[in-house]
């Protein structure tokens, strides 16, 4: 149905064209003209493989990514840990700003400003504190801060997109979404630390490229797992990894079980993140609203661990792609700077011979068509599940959302009648 209308859309133009094959690519892990009917995407024959490294073939034990020696102070010398876990001159501002953590459409980029380009940690080690995790799972302040450091350290400061703000802001979306109404009192401490973490980890070692780029260009990653969601097995083992460095295991005082219970958790929610998981991530949830039940209390019932993490899962991705749900300004950040961040592969690409990725050429690119076209094949379809699923808490972000898109729908209505009358004027010059 939805390949359907996407054949539709893509027909109405090039741009559209462009627009639905980043949509079947990246959600519903096909293209549109399939790579097998078309021959070897590559422009430039072999090239991709032929420009690997010809160094020392790393072992599979090794985890890439992984920093051996931490540049910046992680460990405390003083006694008392700064008020939000970073030392900051802007403390109070900081402090202000972090007291609308459980608002929906805080200002993730101000946060990043006021906490020397720490935002994942201060959002992280406020949820913590709010949340009692510290205390309900003896794990010490000082050990909570020095993983987040490292792990904030392992998110790529340089990608425009996928760098420690992008994970704070999922991190504080999760966050909120656990408080709403409809889930009150449903998910353990576990489970809320488990969704927590998994946020602030779902995209650490981002290197700034797609699954699908990694995979055309049998990089190390994709050889490591096989094809298979490269980007978030790496995320995962890295943060993992992470635990295990001197002093930032956060889960050290938890019992066996519950660690197993958590890193199953986790596993689960952050594969869940691999955008080609979304359709079916959907599929499962509008099943789920069909036939849910609630309690007489009103909260949701969900008496089985597939049920549960389910909910959590899709909680999790509804925060990956909470970005245009936010307040317009901060929508159209994220917007340019994952343009930028797609536009760098496609320079990448160019400059190899590849074929350009849809959405990634910076010559031909349509960001505000693209945008209504992912709103209305993506972005949308989710949150009015999820919308449904927790009725009626989510309204006010399914109200922006919607705002959003016929913001964007208008700007590209006004464009396309700019060029239009540019074009006209081009033509009468000309003859
Ligand atoms: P992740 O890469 O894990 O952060 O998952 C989010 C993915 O969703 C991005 O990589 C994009 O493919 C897609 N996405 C998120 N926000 C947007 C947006 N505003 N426009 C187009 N694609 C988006
Ligand atoms: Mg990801
Ligand atoms: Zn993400």
């Amino acid at each position: 149905m939805l390949n359907k209308e996407l054949s539709h859309f893509s027909e109405s133009s090039k741009s559209g064209n462009q627009i639905s094959e980043y949509i079947c690519s990246t959600f519903l892990a096909l293209r549109l003209e399939e790579d097998a009917v078309r021959g070897n995407k590559q422009r430039g024959g072999n090239k991709q493989q032929q420009q690997q490294p010809q160094g020392r073939v790393v072992p599979m034990s090794h985890i890439s990514g992984v920093k051996r020696a931490l540049t910046h102070t992680n460990s405390f010398t003083g006694e008392t840990l700064p008020k939000f876990g970073v030392p900051t001159p802007h403390e109070e501002q900081l402090g202000n700003t972090l007291a609308e953590v459980d608002k929906w459409g805080i200002d993730i980029f101000r946060i990043s400003e006021l906490s020397n380009n720490k935002p994942l940690t201060v959002v992280a080690y406020t949820a913590f504190q709010n949340r009692d995790l510290l205390k309900t799972f003896m794990i010490p302040a000082k050990t909570l801060v020095t993983f987040m450091l490292t792990l904030e350290e392992h998110y790529v400061k340089d990608n425009p997109f996928h760098n420690s703000t992008h994970a704070a802001d999922v991190t504080q979306s999760t966050n909120v979404l656990l408080n709403t109404p409809a889930l009150e009192n449903v998910f353990t401490p576990l489970e809320i630390m488990a969704a927590l973490f998994a946020a602030t980890i779902h995209d650490v070692d981002h290197p700034g490229l797609t699954n699908q780029f990694l995979i055309n260009s049998s990089s190390e990653l994709a050889l490591m797992y096989n094809d298979e969601s490269v980007l978030e097995n790496h995320h995962l083992a890295v943060a993992f990894k992470l635990l295990q460095n001197d002093g930032c295991d956060i889960f050290l005082n938890l019992p066996r079980k519950q660690r197993q219970t958590l890193r199953k958790m986790a596993i689960d929610m952050v594969l869940s993140t691999d955008m080609s998981k979304h359709m079916s991530l959907l599929a499962d949830l509008k099943t789920m609203v069909e036939t849910k039940k609630v309690a007489g209390s009103g909260v949701l019932l969900l008496d089985n661990y597939t049920d549960r993490i389910q909910v959590l899962e899709n909680m999790v991705h509804c925060a990956d792609l909470s970005n245009p749900t936010k307040p317009l300004h901060l929508y159209r950040r994220w917007v340019d700077l994952l343009m930028e961040e797609f536009f760098q592969q496609g320079d990448k690409e160019r400059e190899a011979c590849l074929d350009i990725s849809p959405m990634c050429d910076r010559h031909s690119a349509t960001i505000e068509k693209s945008q209504v076209g992912f709103i209305d094949y993506i972005v949308h379809p989710l949150w009015e599940t999820w919308a449904d699923l927790v009725h009626p808490d989510a309204q006010d972000i399914l109200d922006t959302l919607e705002h959003n898109r016929d913001w964007y729908q208008s700007k590209y209505f006004i464009i396309s009648l700019k060029f239009g009358h540019i074009n006209k004027h081009i033509h009468n010059e000309c003859y």
